[in-house]
């Protein structure tokens, strides 16, 4: 074959994996069960038929931008919209880490974080949280002091781990940092708090958001950052030409008219995930709580997971946790759901992630998840 070799700090990684099964239930990526309202698919039908299709979108997205700088209460000058919110972090990835720079994440946390930064060239450095998942001051200021991230990553909620930062912790660490701060906020709607009062344009501090989880448009790849203006600037000197469609722009305008739909389904997903919670607490299990519209969950090693009649074997701990998870993920797969499988990633041994998906779907779920982990006999 005459391929030719990538870049050679390339040569170890391996894309995005994240599989795409054709199952009945898909609850693995974090999507919204609901489907925007018809409204908006009929204003956004007759919108499209207003596209000057011949002409390049508006590259500044002026209207998409102020329509999110009024729900937000910040000026559009503080706004940067690209395609998903991975589009975003790539895009200040590019612009403040890269050869030479450090990006600091704390595991376990989004593996895009630092994959994204790796791909960009940026040197990563992993901090690692507390045993129930929680981020201590100390190893933050640890990481912060003897690494000098020009980047750092803070997901609040956090995915997998479900729970929002303490926004203490947070406005410490951007007190300290000697870079940029990147809050990753993804599942604000579901969180108590937002770092988005701490952004001005003194602080380095940036909050990203998407459309493609609450508002139920992952279709559509849409994502945004509010940040200080001076970092707005920065993130459109990276930001290709025209990235983003006239589609796209008009979508984004039309979802937000339908702010109260979206908070309708935030709050059933919230008590179908305390419904989902209640059940699994009393299986033989580990879960931990949520403030996000997924669950982290570990099937006890003790407590007779199986799939296709073979008996778990092995003690509680390491390898065995981590296969243990991965017969649950194929018993629920072979039952037509699909969860996340995290069971091999570092600090979530046997781990598995649930989104809460409709009722239905949920039911599903624990039906087929109550049989994984019951002992036979
Ligand atoms: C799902 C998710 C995103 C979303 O990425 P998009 O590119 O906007 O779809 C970003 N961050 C976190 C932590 C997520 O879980």
């Amino acid at each position: 074959m005459n391929r030719y070799p990538k870049r050679d700090d390339l040569r170890a990684m391996s894309g995005y994996h994240s599989p795409q099964v054709s199952v009945p239930v898909r609850l693995n990526t974090n999507e919204s069960p609901i489907e925007p309202p018809t409204e908006f698919v009929r204003d956004l039908a007759a919108a499209v038929g207003d596209i000057r299709w011949n002409r390049y979108p508006d590259r500044a997205a002026r209207e998409l931008r102020s329509a999110i700088a009024a729900l937000h209460q910040v000026r559009p000058e503080n706004v940067f919209v690209a395609n998903g919110s991975n589009e975003v972090l790539q895009s200040v990835l590019l612009a403040y880490g890269g050869a030479g720079r450090t990006v600091a994440t704390f595991e376990p946390t989004y593996q895009l974080h630092s994959h994204i930064a790796r791909i960009a060239g940026s040197t990563v450095v992993n901090g690692n949280r507390n045993g129930d998942f929680t981020l201590s001051e100390d190893e933050v200021r640890r990481v912060l002091t003897d690494h000098q991230p020009s980047v750092t990553f803070l997901c609040s909620p956090n995915n997998p781990t479900g729970l929002a930062e303490d926004p203490a912790l947070i406005a410490s660490t951007v007190a300290t940092a000697p870079g940029v701060v990147v809050v990753d906020e993804a599942y604000a709607q579901f969180s108590p708090h937002s770092a988005l009062p701490l952004v001005n344009d003194e602080s380095r501090v940036a909050v990203s958001r998407t459309f493609s989880k609450t508002w139920s448009m992952a279709a559509a790849r849409l994502g945004y950052l509010i940040g200080p203006t001076w970092m707005i600037e920065d993130l459109d000197v990276v930001a290709l030409p025209y990235h983003l469609d006239a589609l796209k722009q008009v979508a984004g305008i039309t979802a937000l008219r339908y702010v109260s739909h979206m908070e309708r389904g935030v709050a059933d997903v919230v008590a179908e995930r305390e419904r989902l919670l209640s059940e699994m607490r009393t299986m033989p299990l580990t879960v931990w709580p949520s403030q996000a519209n997924f669950i982290l969950f570990r099937p006890d090693s003790t407590g007779g997971a199986r799939s296709g009649g073979a008996r778990s074997g092995g003690g509680p701990a390491g390898g065995a946790a981590g296969e243990i998870g991965r017969r649950v993920w194929q018993h629920l797969l072979d039952n037509g759901v699909l969860v996340r499988d995290c069971s091999s990633w570092e600090g979530l041994a046997g781990c598995l992630r649930v989104t809460v998906g409709s009722a239905g779907e949920n039911d599903a779920f624990l039906v087929a998840l109550r049989s994984a982990v019951s002992a036979r006999d």
